[in-house]
């Protein structure tokens, strides 16, 4: 073995030395193109470390393994000698080039296509060059020319954060041009003539002018490539800054995230993703001009770069600004920048909401799966959190677990409300309205539930209010009456007496995409549900809307031979109104009277049941869980009573189990 590496040697560097000088230059091109403004230590070291990774090792390994395999196996002037020279040529490239990647430390493009000009320098001079020093001119002089006229696209790739560093195709192209030129390297000397060493006949020459054209392609080819596509990443760098508040765009952050989540994660620090909205901006347009607005926007959006210096903050559309910031959890970043954007209210009252999806410590793995796919998810993840945010004014939710599992089930909801319906998902629970006088069970009020395959019981508030949201909620409500139908036609079958039922109605059922009063009594009709065996109930929110539309809808109810009934009253703020101007027929006063029990509600409940029963209406307390509330409501002459004390919701089969129950007062425990 010995004897073959002197052998080798001896062969290898009297007629390889051009390699050994082309690494030189390889290591001090490429200090001139990354390393130029390092200090000279670091630039010493590169130097050596690119000499050590150039094409002249490539060439060193590349002689040996031929030369090894040569010893063992005669191949020599045929096709597989061909195809063996061009593979031991391009094997040791791949690895030497993944080194040099590490030495320029940067994505695998630049370090491949750097290469790949040294790479056709050397082959090109193999094609054309019939004597050493002819092939040592060639290699250095066409090295040195390729790169100057590619240096600014190197710069580029190596500096810039471009599609060039993570395209495929890119690498692909420069790769496939090395393979092309490595197989014309080795044909005229093995195919053609069969000998080791540069021929001169016409062929060769045929295809030295195939390989110098093929290299000038490769130039015009990737130049162009270059051209086209620095030219379109400036035009969108150009855009990056949104022209009114000088805030990065939306594109922007969703480029350049990544790269800061990486740093930041090296750094041990967590980041955050965070969504803003401030409510009350289009007042101030309209009151003061866009100008004041605009002014506002710009405020926030430099108050949040100086909050978060080390941050990305890109205004998303509007009002809303979003970002990628680093975040400890501790909340004192975002109040600040809340209470600073109040301050500039002019006369309205600007209320700045908040929502932080935390990113947590990411694991290297973790970064690298960061894509457009997910920075868009955790950004809409920060947006719904503000959802969550309750009341009228300022403030700041983080995205956690609790809040996660309940977007999951509102997007559930949303999904599935037909499904639901088909597979009995939602179910409807009755709860009896006692009649205060005879303490009897007057009727129920039906109540849905859903019980989900994958959530499990979901109570009104987890699917209402989504559906309500999006203008579904006419689904369960139909349901309600649906189902109580089916009750109907059971109850009366097995020759018990059944109740009515009030059911629920929200607002947004007057402005689904169906017409609700139709479809009422439509199954009404179909189920031959009397009429006097439904009574609506509209709460008095559902008033806030058009005052119009409720009072149509009132009177729609009533023509169409409906009870209709007043639920939560009190509980908004335009009680009184409502008894002036609706023509209720039952008033079922808000629990939170009952709740607080003092005094004041008691005087409240008893006035409320005093002034019913003047205009003629009837009256019903919710909530009441004690006995004390039950003589209190019987003392006042509130009509029924409703609540824990007499019974919770339960389902129809538990209530059409017994007889129809009667709560007299002192039977109740
Ligand atoms: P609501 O119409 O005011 O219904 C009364 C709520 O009070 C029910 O809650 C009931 O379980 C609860 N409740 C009854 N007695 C007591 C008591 O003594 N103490 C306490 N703490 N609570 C009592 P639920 O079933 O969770 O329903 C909440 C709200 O969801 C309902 O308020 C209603 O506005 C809405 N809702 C329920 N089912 C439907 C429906 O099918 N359609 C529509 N549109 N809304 C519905
Ligand atoms: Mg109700
Ligand atoms: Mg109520």
């Amino acid at each position: 073995m010995k004897e073959f590496a002197a052998q080798w040697a001896m062969g290898y560097f009297p007629r390889d030395y051009t390699d050994v000088f082309q690494g030189l230059l390889f290591g001090c091109i490429t200090v001139i193109l990354a390393f130029r403004a390092s200090d000279s230590h670091t630039r010493m070291r590169k130097f050596i470390l690119s000499f050590l990774v150039s094409y002249n090792t490539a060439q060193m390994i590349s002689s040996f393994l031929y030369l090894l395999i040569n010893r063992y196996f005669d191949f020599s002037g045929t096709l597989w000698d061909f195809l063996i020279a061009s593979a031991c040529l391009l094997f040791p490239v791949f690895p030497l080039t993944s080194l040099y990647k590490k030495v320029l430390g940067v994505k695998g493009p630049a370090a491949v296509f750097i290469y790949t000009l040294f790479f056709n320098a050397n082959c090109m001079a193999m094609i054309v060059a019939m004597t050493t020093m002819q092939r040592l001119c060639i290699t250095a002089g066409l090295s040195v020319f390729l790169t100057w006229i590619f240096r600014n696209d190197i710069r580029y790739i190596i500096t810039q954060e471009s599609m060039l560093r993570t395209d495929r195709r890119f690498t692909g192209t420069a790769v496939a041009f090395m393979i092309l030129i490595a197989a014309e390297a080795e044909l005229p000397r093995i195919v053609i003539n069969g000998g080791r060493d540069t021929v001169g006949n016409q062929l060769a020459y045929a295809v030295a002018i195939v390989g110098a054209a093929l290299v000038v392609m490769f130039v015009i080819f990737m130049k162009f490539n270059f051209f086209a596509i620095m030219q379109y990443e400036n035009y969108i760098r150009k855009n990056d800054d949104d022209q009114t508040t000088c805030a990065k765009s939306f594109t922007y952050l969703l480029g350049h995230s990544a790269a800061l989540i990486r740093k930041n994660s090296d750094a041990g620090r967590s980041m955050a993703i965070f969504y803003t909205d401030i409510e009350n901006l289009r007042d101030v347009n309209v009151v003061h001009g866009y100008d004041a607005g605009n002014d506002i926007l710009q405020r926030m959006a430099s108050c949040l770069t100086e909050v978060f210096p080390g941050g990305i903050i890109a205004r998303a559309s509007g009002t809303h600004f979003t970002g990628i910031v680093p975040f400890s959890g501790s909340k004192n970043d975002f109040e600040k920048i809340i209470s600073k954007t109040e301050r500039l209210s002019i006369d309205e009252t600007l209320a700045i909401k908040v929502g932080v999806r935390p990113l947590g410590s990411m694991s290297f793995s973790d970064v690298n799966k960061v894509d457009y796919k997910y920075l868009i998810s955790m950004v809409d993840q920060a947006a719904s959190a503000i959802k969550y945010i309750s009341g009228p004014g300022s403030g700041m939710l983080c995205y956690d677990e609790a809040l996660e599992l309940n977007e999951k089930i509102r997007t559930h909801v949303l999904a599935n409300v037909d499904r639901a319906v088909r597979k009995q998902w939602l179910k409807v629970y009755y709860q009896p309205v006692v009649d205060c006088i005879t303490g009897e069970t007057a009727e129920y009020e039906a109540l849905s539930r859903w019980t989900d395959p994958l959530y499990g019981f979901l109570t009104p508030d987890k699917f209402i209010v989504p559906l309500e949201n999006a203008r579904m909620i006419y689904k369960v409500d139909l349901n309600v009456l649906r189902s109580f139908g089916y009750e109907l036609e059971n109850v009366e079958a097995t020759g018990r007496k059944a109740l009515p039922i009030s059911f629920n109605i929200s607002r947004t059922d007057l402005e689904a995409e169906v017409d609700i009063f139709e479809e009422i009594e439509k199954i009404m009709t179909d189920m031959k549900i009397p009429k006097d065996m439904v009574h609506v109930e509209l709460t008095e929110s559902a008033l806030n809307g058009s005052a119009s539309v409720m009072s149509e809808a009132v009177n729609r109810f009533h023509e169409m031979g409906l009870e209709v009934w007043m639920d939560d009253f009190g509980s908004g703020y335009s009680s009184l109104n409502v008894l002036k101007d609706y023509n209720f027929d039952v008033i079922k006063i808000d629990m939170e009277f009952m709740r607080k029990f003092d005094h004041r509600s008691k005087t409240i409940v008893s006035s409320i049941c005093e002034m019913a029963g003047s205009l003629g209406m009837r009256t019903v307390a919710e909530g009441v869980e004690t006995q004390e509330q039950y003589e209190f409501l019987k003392s006042v002459g509130c009509t029924y009573a409703q609540g824990y004390l007499f019974s919770k919701p339960l389902p129809a089969e538990e209530i059409y189990a017994s007889p129809i129950r009667c709560f007299q007062a002192d039977r109740i425990h």
